[in-house]
C-alpha cells in the first residue's frame, strides 16, 4: 500500500516537472545556444566589413561595410543589431535613429567593456521586432514576442575594441526548446515511473513471496509443534501403560489395562486381542476397544499374521488376502501383530482403521508395533508370573496343590467360612499299604499309582474345591459351602472310584489299590486349620485302625468315633453361635 502510494506521489511530482520545470531549464538552454550563435553573428559581421578595426576605433562606418551590414539580417536570425565604440556609442546601426546614441546600461562598463558577453532575455511588443509581420487590419497590440540581446565584445590583445549588439527572435526556437524538454521528461519520467513500478511490483512480489514462504514455515513449525506434542503425548502414555502393565497381577487385568490406554493411544484405531488357549488349537477373544470386532474364539490358519510369524499389514499392497476373523471384510486397512512371549506366539492384536480415518492409517503403524510389543512383554511377564506361581503351589507329581497352597486355602476358606456362616469339610486321604506296593511293583509304578488317585480326586472337584498332595502317598480334599452329610457321600463316592481305578504299567495291569479317609467338619471340629486337619487325620488314623479302605468321621464333643453313615448330626454354624 505504502508503495503505491510512493509510485502515485512520484507520478504526480514527474507530472508537475514536466510542466513547470522545463521554461526555467529551457531559457538557461537558450541563453547557452543565443551565446553560441553570437560568435558565428561577430564572425559574420566582421566578415562583411572591410575595415572592422578602423571602424570600431574611430567610431565611423564606410559606405561599402554599412552596406554589406544591411545584408546579415537577411543571412542570419538576427533581426537587429548595431556596433558600438568602447565608449558604447552606436556608430551603425539596423536603426538609423539610434546611431549616435550612447548606450547607458550599466553592465556595458561592468561587463561588455570587460570582454564579457552579455544576454539579455526578454518579452516586448510584437511590433519592436523588425521584420515581424504586423498583420495590418485587426493587429492585436497584446502580441508579444521573446527577444534574445547579445552584447558581444570585440578585443584584439586583450584590449576592448568595441561591441555588437544583436538582438535576434527566440520566439519559436524557445518553444521547440520548451516542447523538446517536455518531451524528454515525459519520456525520462514515463521510464523512470516504468522502473519504479516495475521495482513496486518486484518488491511487492518478494514480498509476498517471502509473506508465503514465512506462512509456510510457520504452518510447518506450528506442524511440527504438534506432532512433537502428539509424539510425547505418546511416548508418555506409553510409558504409563508400560507402568501399569508390569503391575497386572492377571491377564484379566491386563487385557482391561490395555484396551483403556489403547483408546486413547491409538484413538483412530478399533481394536483386539486374542490368546491362545491352553490346548493351543484356537484363540480366545480376550479384549476389545474403540468398537472393534471380538469373537470368542478364532482358528490360528485364519490370520495370515500367525500364519506367517509377522505383522500383516491389510491395505497397503497391490496384491493382499483378507484374513478370516478380520470381519466385516468392508476393505478397511487393517494390521495383525502376533504377540511373542520369550519366543512364542502367545496371540493376536488385531488392529483396524475407524470407518472414517482409512486414509493415513499407515502412519500409526510404529506406534501400534510398539504397544504390541509391549502387551507382548507384559503377557510374557503375567505368564511367566503365572508359571513360577504355578510351580510354587502345585506338586510335580501329580499337578495337584501342595501342602503350602493346602494349608493358605484352608485359612482363607475358614475366614470366609466364619464370616458368611458358611460350612465346610476336610478329607483327609492315605493310600492303604502303598509301602508294600513300592516294595512290590518299584517306585516308578508307584508314582503311576499316585498320579491315578490324582485324577480321581480332581475330576472329584467342583467349582472352589481343591484338591492338595501334602506329601507322600497322602491327599486332602478341601469342600467348602458342602453339608456334613454331602462331604460324608463325597468321600465314600472317592473311596469307591479309586477302588474301581486299574493302572496299566508297560504290559500288564497293576492290582487295585484302596484308600483310608478321614473327614472333619467346620466348625463342628474345630475352627483352625491346624485343628481340622488334626481332626481329620485322627479320624484317618481310625479308619487305618479299622482295617482301611473306608471313611471315618470323629464325633463331636465326645472322644468317640463314628463311621461313615453315622447318624450323628452337627449343628450348623449358625445354630451353634445361636446356642454358644
Ligand atoms: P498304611 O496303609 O499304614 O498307610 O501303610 P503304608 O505303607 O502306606 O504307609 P507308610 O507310611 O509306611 O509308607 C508310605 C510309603 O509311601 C513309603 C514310601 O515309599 C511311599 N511313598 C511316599 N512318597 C512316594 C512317592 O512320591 N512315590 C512313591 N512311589 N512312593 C512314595
Ligand atoms: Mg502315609
Ligand atoms: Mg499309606
Amino acid at each position: 500500500m505504502t508503495l503505491l502510494f510512493v509510485l502515485i506521489a512520484a507520478a504526480a511530482a514527474s507530472g508537475w516537472a514536466v510542466f513547470t520545470v522545463p521554461e526555467p531549464v529551457v531559457d538557461r538552454m537558450l541563453e547557452a545556444d543565443i551565446r553560441k550563435q553570437a560568435i558565428h553573428w561577430q564572425r559574420r559581421v566582421l566578415l562583411h566589413m572591410q575595415h572592422a578595426e578602423e571602424s570600431f576605433e574611430e567610431g565611423t562606418i564606410q559606405p561599402h561595410d554599412a552596406h554589406m551590414l544591411e545584408l546579415v539580417p537577411q543571412e542570419s536570425d538576427v533581426f537587429r543589431f548595431s556596433l558600438l565604440t568602447t565608449e558604447g556609442q552606436v556608430f551603425w546601426s539596423t536603426r538609423s535613429e539610434e546611431i549616435g546614441e550612447y548606450d547607458a546600461n550599466e553592465f556595458f562598463s561592468t561587463h561588455v567593456a570587460r570582454g564579457k558577453i552579455y544576454y539579455m532575455h526578454s518579452t516586448v511588443p510584437a511590433y519592436e521586432v523588425d521584420g515581424f509581420p504586423l498583420q495590418s487590419s485587426g493587429y492585436d497590440s497584446s502580441l508579444t514576442r521573446e527577444i534574445a540581446q547579445v552584447y558581444y565584445p570585440l578585443t584584439h590583445n586583450g584590449h576592448f575594441d568595441g561591441a555588437i549588439d544583436f538582438y535576434t527572435d527566440i520566439t519559436e526556437l524557445r518553444q521547440t526548446f520548451i516542447y523538446r524538454v517536455r518531451m524528454s521528461l515525459i519520456v525520462m519520467s514515463s521510464v523512470a515511473l516504468l522502473a519504479m513500478a516495475i521495482a513496486v511490483l518486484v518488491v511487492f512480489k518478494t514480498n509476498r513471496i517471502r509473506m508465503n514462504q514465512l506462512r509456510a514455515r510457520a504452518a510447518k513449525d506450528q506442524e511440527i509443534m504438534a506432532s512433537q506434542m502428539q509424539l510425547a503425548r505418546e511416548v508418555k502414555l506409553l510409558g504409563e501403560l508400560n507402568e501399569w502393565l508390569q503391575s497386572c497381577r492377571t491377564l484379566d487385568e491386563l487385557f482391561k489395562m490395555v484396551s483403556e490406554f489403547m483408546s486413547h493411544l491409538l484413538p483412530d484405531a478399533e481394536g483386539s486381542i486374542y490368546v491362545f488357549s491352553n490346548s493351543r488349537d484356537v484363540l480366545d477373544g480376550c479384549a476389545t476397544w474403540n468398537g472393534g470386532t471380538l469373537k470368542d474364539h478364532i482358528q490360528p490358519d485364519e490370520c495370515w499374521g500367525l500364519r506367517r510369524g509377522r505383522t500383516y499389514e491389510f491395505g497397503s499392497t497391490e496384491v493382499e488376502f483378507t484374513c478370516n476373523h478380520a470381519e466385516p471384510h468392508d476393505g478397511r486397512p487393517y494390521f495383525c501383530f502376533p504377540i511373542l512371549a520369550h519366543g512364542e506366539t502367545v496371540g493376536l492384536m488385531h488392529l483396524r482403521a475407524m470407518p472414517a480415518r482409512a486414509g493415513d492409517f499407515t502412519s500409526c503403524k510404529p506406534l501400534a508395533q510398539m504397544c504390541a510389543e509391549q502387551i507382548s512383554m507384559a503377557i510374557a511377564n503375567v505368564r511367566m508370573r503365572d508359571q513360577l506361581h504355578e510351580q510354587s503351589v502345585r506338586d510335580p507329581l501329580t499337578g495337584l496343590f501342595n501342602r503350602r497352597h493346602m494349608n493358605e486355602s484352608l485359612r482363607k476358606f475358614l475366614n470366609n467360612s466364619e464370616l458368611n456362616c458358611n460350612r465346610l469339610s476336610l478329607i483327609a486321604i492315605d493310600v492303604d499299604h502303598f509301602k508294600k506296593f513300592n516294595d512290590n511293583h518299584g517306585h516308578d509304578a508307584g508314582d503311576m499309582v499316585l498320579r491315578a488317585v490324582s485324577t480321581v480326586l480332581e475330576n472329584a472337584c467342583d467349582g472352589d474345591e481343591v484338591a492338595c498332595r501334602p506329601g507322600g502317598e497322602e491327599f486332602t480334599l478341601i469342600l467348602p459351602s458342602v453339608t456334613p452329610e454331602d462331604a460324608m457321600t463325597r468321600a465314600e463316592l472317592l473311596r469307591q472310584s479309586v477302588e474301581e481305578v486299574t493302572v496299566r504299567y508297560g504290559e500288564k495291569a497293576l492290582p487295585g489299590i484302596t484308600i483310608s479317609a478321614g473327614v472333619a467338619h467346620f466348625p463342628a471340629h474345630g475352627l483352625l486349620p491346624q485343628d481340622l486337619l488334626r481332626v481329620a487325620d485322627e479320624a484317618l488314623y481310625e479308619a487305618k485302625a479299622k482295617g482301611r479302605n473306608q471313611v471315618c468321621v470323629l464325633g463331636t464333643g465326645r472322644d468317640r468315633a463314628a463311621t461313615s453313615g453315622s447318624d450323628e448330626t452337627e449343628q450348623p454354624p449358625e445354630d451353634r453361635r445361636a446356642a454358644g
